[in-house]
C-alpha cells in the first residue's frame, strides 16, 4: 500500500482540505503536519486548478498556525459525521469568514472571466477564511447534501457526488481493491 499523499478527488477546495488526514495501514495520518505541509499543499492545489495562482500569492506570506487549521478540520469533520448540528457549524464557518473577510477580483482567462476570491489576510486565518466560504457555498447551494464518505469504512476520505452513483473515493485505490477482493473472493469459490 502506498503511503498518503495529497489528493485533489474531492470536488472543491474544502473539500480536499477535509482529505489532508487519512488511514494508513490502520494508523491516522495528519499530511499538514506543519508550516512546511500547508505550503506544499497549496502548491499542489495551485498545480492541480483547485486553488486559483492570485489566491495562493496572497496567502503564501504566512504566518502559519498548523493548530487553527487542525481544529477548523477537525469541525468539518464533526458536521459531516453528525456529530455537531448544521446552525453550530453554520456559525463558525460565517464566524471565520467575518474574522477575515474576502474580497474578490474578476481576471481574465484566456477565453473568459473567473471571479477570484482574495482573502483580506495571509496565512492560515486567511486559508481558514477561504475554506470557510468554499464550506458556506456548499452548504446554502445544498451541495453538502452530496457531500459522500468513501464506501471503503477503512478510508476517510469525503467527495461530492453529485449524482448519487459514485461509491470509491479513486478507482485507483479503494474500488480498485473492491474489485480485487470480489474477483479473489470468486475465484477462491467464497462468492
Ligand atoms: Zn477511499
Amino acid at each position: 500500500m502506498n503511503p498518503p499523499i495529497f489528493t485533489a478527488l474531492g470536488g472543491t477546495l474544502g473539500i480536499d482540505f477535509v482529505n489532508t488526514v487519512q488511514h494508513h495501514r490502520g494508523q491516522v495520518v495528519d499530511l499538514l503536519d506543519g508550516p512546511d505541509a500547508v505550503s506544499r499543499w497549496l502548491a499542489f492545489m495551485n498545480h492541480t486548478g483547485r486553488l486559483h495562482t492570485a489566491t495562493w500569492c496572497a496567502l503564501r506570506p504566512g504566518p502559519w498556525s498548523i493548530e487553527r487549521l487542525i481544529e477548523f478540520r477537525r469541525d468539518i469533520r464533526w458536521f459531516l459525521d453528525a456529530k455537531a448540528d448544521r446552525q453550530t457549524f453554520l456559525n463558525s464557518l460565517a464566524g471565520a469568514v467575518a474574522e477575515v473577510p474576502l474580497g474578490f477580483r474578476a481576471l481574465h482567462e484566456e477565453d473568459h472571466m473567473t471571479l477570484v476570491a482574495i482573502p483580506s489576510m495571509p496565512g492560515s486565518l486567511g486559508l481558514r477564511s477561504l475554506l470557510a466560504f468554499d464550506w458556506l457555498n456548499l452548504m446554502v447551494s445544498g451541495a453538502v447534501n452530496g457531500v459522500t464518505s468513501c464506501a471503503n469504512n477503512s478510508c476517510m476520505a469525503y467527495f461530492l457526488d453529485r449524482r448519487g452513483r459514485r461509491k470509491w473515493c479513486s478507482m485507483d485505490t479503494c474500488g480498485n481493491r473492491q474489485k480485487n477482493a470480489r474477483h479473489y473472493a470468486r475465484q477462491s469459490g467464497l462468492a
